[in-house]
């Protein structure tokens, strides 16, 4: 009987014989790595970070909730301090336009709002009872070893060589997804910049989440990180980004009294300079493999953030992932991948599509009107 266990192999010069190497331990890597990890096989999941990453993306959607639930996730993500939250209020130039309330149009009934870190956390914390699952923080694939078929053989930066009949990639960064050539399709960049801060939670952010548009091209998201925190995006003119968070030439806080209408108690707590700027992208790509090299998640597509639906998306194509690679089949592989997980890229392309015409409404009360879609909107399609 084979071994599952990786074992502590991994310094240098090392050969590892395993059945998958993930790229990426974020939210699509790390559930990939436990649901295979869970069918026995042996992964070993490599993130280039030393830690677990910080980042924004704080919306679980329903399609999202379901699989946490569904793969036993929910009471963990509950223990680390996950809210749960049913309506967002969209305001234009101060007015109220949409009450978008998730009893009326999910199954869910709401959404969950929970730092990206914890939502990591919790399905590696999953991993850790899985001596088939190892995962190495602080490493990257460096090189690979491939046919015209197929990839063979992945080395480490630590010298580590790692045999698998299987690579998947969720970063769009390793050689692995140089290696399947996906054709990335970029979309035309976005005007505005999005920053974003956590500050003290005030009372009108702990009430509702509220999202607010300007004619004049900005925008400000307001809603409880946790507990006692709020977090704060901002979206500025691209032309203005500078002069806002930078020089300070134009103050942050006036403008956004200009707009901002029902969230006043925020603006003490608003210092520019703690902004960070958050990344921005939308594309998506002509293929997901190439022989046993799969991309998934951020190595396979990527929506607006304000969309909130990336992470459910990812979870549920490493769903798909875990069970077509738990079948072992080799000679069949390429006809799965085909049949059940490259088609998911005409639903990317759909969630991509309505991500990128409601960020190129913002300043239009009647355009984004006319745009956001209800259903799409709450992740039920
Ligand atoms: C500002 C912002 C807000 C967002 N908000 C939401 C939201 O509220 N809800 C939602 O559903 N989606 C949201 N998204 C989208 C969501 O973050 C992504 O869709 C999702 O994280 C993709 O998951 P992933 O695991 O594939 O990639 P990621 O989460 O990006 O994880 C990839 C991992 O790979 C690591 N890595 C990178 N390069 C390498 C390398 N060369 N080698 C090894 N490891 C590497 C990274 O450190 C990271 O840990 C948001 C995105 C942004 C930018």
């Amino acid at each position: 009987m084979r071994d599952a266990s990786v074992g502590s192999a991994g310094s240098s010069g090392d050969i590892v014989d395993v059945d998958c190497l993930v790229v990426g331990a974020g939210v699509g890597g790390a559930l990939l790595g436990l649901l295979l990890g869970r069918r026995g096989q042996r992964v070993v999941v490599v993130e280039a970070s030393p830690s677990l990453r910080t980042g924004g993306a704080d919306f679980l959607k329903p399609r999202g909730l379901r699989l946490i639930r569904d793969h036993g996730l929910m009471a963990d993500l509950r223990s680390r301090g996950s809210l749960e939250r049913s309506v967002i209020d969209f305001y234009h130039d101060g007015t109220p336009i949409l009450l978008y309330d998730f009893t009326e149009h999910t199954e869910t009934g709401h959404f969950v709002i929970v730092p990206y870190v914890e939502t990591v956390g919790a399905i590696l914390s999953g991993c850790k009872d899985l001596p088939n699952v190892d995962v190495r923080f602080g490493s990257r694939v460096v090189d690979i070893v491939a046919t015209d078929e197929a990839v063979t053989e992945a080395m480490l930066d630590d010298g580590t060589k790692l045999r698998a009949r299987t690579f998947v990639d969720s970063t769009g960064r390793s050689p692995l997804h140089a290696f399947v050539d996906p054709r990335v399709k970029a979309l035309a960049p976005y005007p505005h910049v999005l920053r974003m801060a956590t500050t003290k939670l005030t009372s009108s952010v702990a009430e509702r989440n509220r999202l607010y548009f300007s004619s004049d091209g900005w925008f400000a998201y307001f809603y409880p990180l946790t507990y006692d925190s709020a977090r704060l995006f901002v979206g500025v003119p691209r032309e203005l980004d500078a002069s806002v968070f930078e020089s300070r030439d134009i103050d942050l806080t006036s403008h956004l009294e200009s707009f901002v209408s029902d969230s006043r108690d925020v603006f003490p707590l608003i210092d520019a300079g703690a902004f960070l700027r958050a990344p921005i992208s939308a594309f998506t790509c002509e293929q997901y493999h190439r022989g046993n090299v799969i991309l998934m998640g951020g190595g396979a597509f990527a929506c607006h953030p304000m969309t909130g639906q990336g992470m459910s998306y990812t979870m549920e194509d490493a769903t798909i992932l875990a069970g077509i690679l738990a079948e072992n089949d080799s000679g069949n592989l390429s006809r799965a991948l085909g049949e059940r997980y490259e088609t998911r890229r005409s639903l990317h392309a759909e969630l991509v599509s309505y991500g990128d015409r409601l960020a190129r409404s913002y300043h239009d009360r009647e355009a984004y009107q006319r745009v956001h879609h209800a259903g799409r909107h709450g992740g039920e399609l």
